[in-house]
């Protein structure tokens, strides 16, 4: 309420006299400060229980928030940890994928999706994503698997990313690892699902699906901590007990170390934090999925989507696939002249981010893998293209409305 007053106001206040109305709504890329205000009262009891009991490692509310989590993400086990990276890098490790290994990939994500297969000591392989959906193509995927059963390298996992929220076409790569399987090799698929917690393919939640999934609780995330947190889910009791041992030094009985594992723990605090936050999240992913059909009715209605998947004169919206429920973590755009369209929205005060302008296999980091610009046009291109818009379940409608109208100024002038 408070807030809708005071976007009011400033519509008044700075319009003025003046006879031509001016766009004068400012809307932030991301506003943390508006879900604080709502819970202010929760958070800092939760918070002030921790310090009264000073359990700051692995304490009460972790081993609350890992069961509260897993049974959301329809998994059996959940392990927290230190951040989605650490995820990532855990639940491979765990799954003993390291030298002489190699991991397919997208190129079209975050750094540490693919860092982290390095970091594990195996080698990642990218195949291109589809242009509609932009997440990996599971027939990219396929032509990676049969170019490897000729090479040398091993390939032992596909680690797909439910990118913006939503999860890649499971159907598929579950086809993928039963056609891949036999006796003398098995592929395992893990999902990088940081940006995804609660999104559903044919009703089944990420973090259900493969054999491991990593996901971040960064500040901005659906779900997100009061600092870096992580955690990894699986089915496998086994893989749930590994991922225990890694984060915490290989260590199961104070100072016996039974393998190198690292310090990568769930702090309490934050988990307290995420334990009040994990309540609301099915009323913030639902408000997330309203946004975005408002904005696929308020840009239609501008005369302003195409079909796709490139665009041609403005922009195209995001796709969804049939089978999936995605929670729009981002609205994401593809837009010509991308670039301008993003310094005229900055100066009308409307935030906007690119998520991500540069593919990963032309990372300065990553040039040794030895791949080369042209190696995945759709990737290269959706680099090119893409605009995430403001998304988050305390945007006001006046504000999307503002967005519209500016990207409907831009390309109209
Ligand atoms: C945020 C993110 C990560 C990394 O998570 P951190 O918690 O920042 O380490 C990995 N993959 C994807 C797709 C992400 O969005």
């Amino acid at each position: 309420m408070e807030r809708r007053e005071r976007v009011k106001e400033t519509k008044r206040s700075s319009a003025g006299g003046s006879a031509e109305p001016l766009q004068t709504v400012q809307v932030p890329m991301l506003d943390l400060s508006r879900e604080y205000a709502e819970l202010i009262k929760e958070l800092s009891s939760a918070i002030k229980q921790v310090f009264e009991r000073q359990d700051f490692i692995l304490g009460t509310e972790v081993a609350a928030f890992e069961a509260a989590a897993a049974a959301r993400c329809g998994s059996r086990f959940a392990v927290g940890c230190a951040s989605g990276s650490d995820a990532l890098w855990l639940a491979l490790m765990a799954l003993g994928i390291g030298e002489n290994q190699c991991v397919i990939t997208t190129p079209f994500s975050f750094f540490s999706t693919a860092s982290s297969i390095l970091r594990a000591g195996a080698r990642p392989i990218f195949a291109d994503i589809d242009p509609s959906t932009l997440v990996l193509d599971p027939a990219r995927v396929r032509e990676a698997l049969g170019e490897s059963s000729s090479a040398e390298r091993r390939i032992s996992a596909v680690l797909p990313v439910h990118l913006y929220g939503q999860t890649v076409c499971w159907t598929e790569f579950e086809q993928i690892q039963q056609e891949f399987n036999s006796e003398s090799r098995a592929l395992s698929l893990v999902e990088d699902a940081a940006q995804a917690f609660g999104a559903r393919w044919q009703g089944r939640p990420a973090g259900s699906l493969g054999t491991a999934a990593a996901f971040s609780f960064y500040p901005t995330k659906n779900l997100g901590a009061a600092g870096d947190a992580g955690m990894v889910t699986t089915q496998d009791a086994g893989l749930a007990e590994r991922l225990r041992l890694l984060r915490a030094h290989g260590m199961r009985q104070r100072y016996l170390h039974e393998e190198i594992g690292w310090n990568s723990r769930l702090d309490t605090l934050q988990a307290a934090v995420l334990n009040v936050k994990l309540q609301y999240l099915d009323r913030w992913n639902e408000q997330r999925r309203r946004l975005a059909a408002n904005y696929r009715h308020l840009f239609a209605a501008a005369g302003l989507a195409e079909p796709g998947p490139y665009p041609e004169r403005s922009i195209v919206l995001p796709t969804v696939q049939t089978a999936a429920e995605p929670v729009f973590h981002q609205f994401v755009i593809r837009a010509t002249h991308r670039d301008q369209l993003r310094s005229f929205l900055l100066g009308r005060k409307i935030g906007s981010a690119i998520y991500y302008p540069i593919p990963l296999h032309l990372q300065p980091a990553l040039k040794f893998l030895g791949y080369h610009a042209g190696d995945f046009p759709q990737s290269e291109r959706a680099a090119s293209e893409v605009l995430a818009l403001p998304i988050f379940p305390q945007l006001q409608a006046e504000e999307q409305e503002a967005v519209v109208a500016a990207i409907a100024g831009f390309y109209n002038q």
